[in-house]
């Protein structure tokens, strides 16, 4: 889509400006709409929504005049052709998902994406998320972490997937159904070893939040045990790897694999096996290289 001229001039007065407000809900506890998501869910011509019986809950009594675009997996790109004229011509719209914030684990990208491109404003309203709300309880270091949301439903590209995860020293953030927890935390400590520290953080903000921290072998027999911790929906934060390789041996694995493949495969492995991102790995490949020449 091309990048449209400046539509928002304050000097211009015959230009309606239109923002595309990414608006966070509640993820269990209704009283966690905030006051400022609230005025602009009554405020907004159109609200555009992963499941609008869901969405109208929050809109006390005025389910009747909102327009509701459907926006989900299936039809967001229909969706966002729609949702773009509207901007363009003047509209102010909200996109909410079923609960928590869009886009973390849910639709909006491309909307949000394609609405930058259009040259619309976009603006945040914050609000629950259950990643940020799971890590802030806890009790695991929280000054850098990586969210993971889902891992992939099939047993051999979770493994494979966990064991690149295995090593980074952050905090990991996994969104879990509850139901698959005990399955999800036997792998973990097949991979991960079973004294990791984690912490299970189910239902939270609802009636039968529970918070619970633990060695990973212990929280997986605790979740066997307890029918009812396999209940609702969960998320799952594990501890980094506690003893991170010393950067000598990150070189000295660089300076091998240098001489035995073509840098970006050479910087594609040494990034798995260190957790270091792409970036940090292709530099240190190029660095070894420029060594061994
Ligand atoms: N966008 C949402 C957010 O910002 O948190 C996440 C949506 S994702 C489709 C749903 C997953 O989030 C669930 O499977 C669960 O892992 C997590 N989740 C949502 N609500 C939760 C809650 N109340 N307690 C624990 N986990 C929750």
């Amino acid at each position: 889509m091309p990048v449209m001229s400046n539509r928002h001039s304050e000097h211009d007065p015959e230009t309606r400006s239109a923002t595309l407000f990414v608006v966070a809900t509640p993820i269990g506890n209704l009283a966690d709409l905030s006051p400022r998501a609230r005025e602009v869910l009554e405020r907004v011509e159109v609200i555009a929504a992963e499941d609008s019986r869901i969405s109208r809950r929050l809109l006390d009594g005025r389910q009747s005049r909102v327009r509701m675009i459907i926006v989900n997996e299936h039809r967001e790109e229909a969706a966002v052709a729609e949702l773009i004229d509207l901007l363009l011509s003047g509209t102010d719209v909200a996109l909410v998902s079923d609960a928590g914030t869009p886009l973390i684990s849910d639709p909006g990208f491309r909307l949000v994406s394609a609405t930058h491109e259009a040259g619309v404003t976009v603006s945040p309203i914050p609000g629950p998320s259950a990643a940020i709300a799971a890590l802030s309880a806890a009790g695991l270091a929280s000054d850098r972490f990586h969210f993971e949301g889902f891992l992939p439903a099939r047993s051999g590209s979770r493994t494979r997937r966990l064991m690149e995860l295995s090593d980074f020293p952050q905090t990991l953030i996994f969104y879990v159904p509850a139901r698959d927890l005990t399955e999800i935390l036997d792998d973990l400590v097949v991979v991960m070893g079973g004294q990791r520290r984690a912490a299970v953080a189910r239902e939270l903000t609802k009636l039968h939040e529970t918070i619970r921290r633990d060695s990973l072998e212990a929280l997986r027999d605790w979740v066997k045990a307890d029918p009812d911790q396999r209940r609702g929906e969960a998320v799952l934060v594990v501890s980094g790897h506690p003893d991170p390789q010393p950067a000598i041996h990150a070189q000295a694995l660089a300076r091998e694999l240098v001489n035995e493949l073509p840098p970006s495969r050479a910087a594609k492995i040494l990034a798995r096996l260190t957790g270091m991102t792409r970036q940090q790995a292709w530099q240190q490949i190029q660095t070894q290289t420029n060594q061994t020449k």
